[in-house]
């Protein structure tokens, strides 16, 4: 009986040790602004710093267990671009200053307001990075292109908070590739074809179709207004179920529960808030 005691007690004090060097919680999440050395970026250094992009972002993954730490960080990189590497997710200001110069003047017939204009796709990069970062720590078997993924990713996440926000989110995304998709036809040279990111017209379908294939009704208006073929739609159902089907068997057995909860608490800044105007340069 001693001995099983021993064991026992062995046992509770060997287990959260073993845990914790498996996997880490979300305060495994850096995070880091790398003041620019350019005066040119420091408008968008503040305009990120100030919305407490990084704290955000860190707050959202909160139900992530980490097997190391990871980084989030913004940097000027000479050229407008995220990527993630080695356990370091970098955004550039000169990707958030192309955002924030798109930033449309006032609320768009598609009702994109210039708030969504700005935080859709912030939000959005920054998860499609965190999704390569998760295959890459977790080892997460991929079929397909990772760059589809990590935009499902992004895109799966984005549908877990409440149904208003994600709505804001997913049509902020879209507008991100507005351009490719204003005009009926697209002329490109044939080497974007080799691109390892799906085309811009194709992402901005997929984040519509996903959406809509996870619930109908907050995003009919997708089909009604015609931004979604109705070809398409037909199908979305399926499409969103096997991207539920593989975060479930792959990714959640990394995440605690409640992540739905979390992101729900999550509020976006107020749809009617104008951000902050970027002065030409
Ligand atoms: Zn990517």
């Amino acid at each position: 009986m001693r001995y099983v005691v021993f064991l026992l007690l062995a046992t509770l004090a060997l287990a959260p040790r073993f845990a914790a060097a498996e996997e880490m919680h979300a305060d495994s999440v850096d995070i880091e602004y790398v003041a620019p050395t350019s005066a040119k970026l420091k408008p968008v250094y503040d305009m990120v710093k100030n919305a407490r992009v990084l704290q955000r972002i860190r707050s959202m993954l909160i139900p992530l267990k980490l097997p190391r730490r990871l980084l989030l960080k913004t940097e000027a990189c000479g050229k407008d671009d995220a990527w993630y590497e080695a356990g370091v997710v970098t955004v550039c200001y000169e990707f958030f200053d192309e955002i924030w110069k798109n930033v449309p003047e006032k609320t768009t017939p598609r009702g994109v307001t210039p708030m969504d204009a700005l935080v859709g796709p912030i939000v959005d990069t920054f998860l499609h990075e965190v999704g390569h970062a998760v295959f890459d720590l977790w080892k997460v078997p991929v079929l397909g292109r990772e760059e589809d993924a990590a935009d499902f990713f992004s895109a799966y996440l984005m549908l877990k908070f409440n149904k208003q926000e994600a709505h804001r989110l997913i049509m902020g995304t879209a507008y991100q590739y507005r351009e490719h998709v204003l005009k009926p036809k697209v002329t490109v040279p044939v080497v974007e074809f080799a691109d390892q990111h799906a085309m811009p017209a194709q992402r901005y379908y997929n984040v519509l179709c996903i959406a809509y294939g996870s619930n109908e009704a907050p995003f009919r208006d997708f089909v009604e207004k015609g931004y979604l073929p109705k070809d398409r739609a037909s199908d979305c159902r399926d499409e969103y179920e096997q991207i539920a089907y593989a975060f479930d068997k792959l990714l959640s057995p990394h995440i605690e529960p409640g992540l739905a909860e979390e992101l729900q608490l999550h509020q976006l800044p107020p749809a009617n808030r104008k951000p902050m105007r970027r002065q030409a340069r």
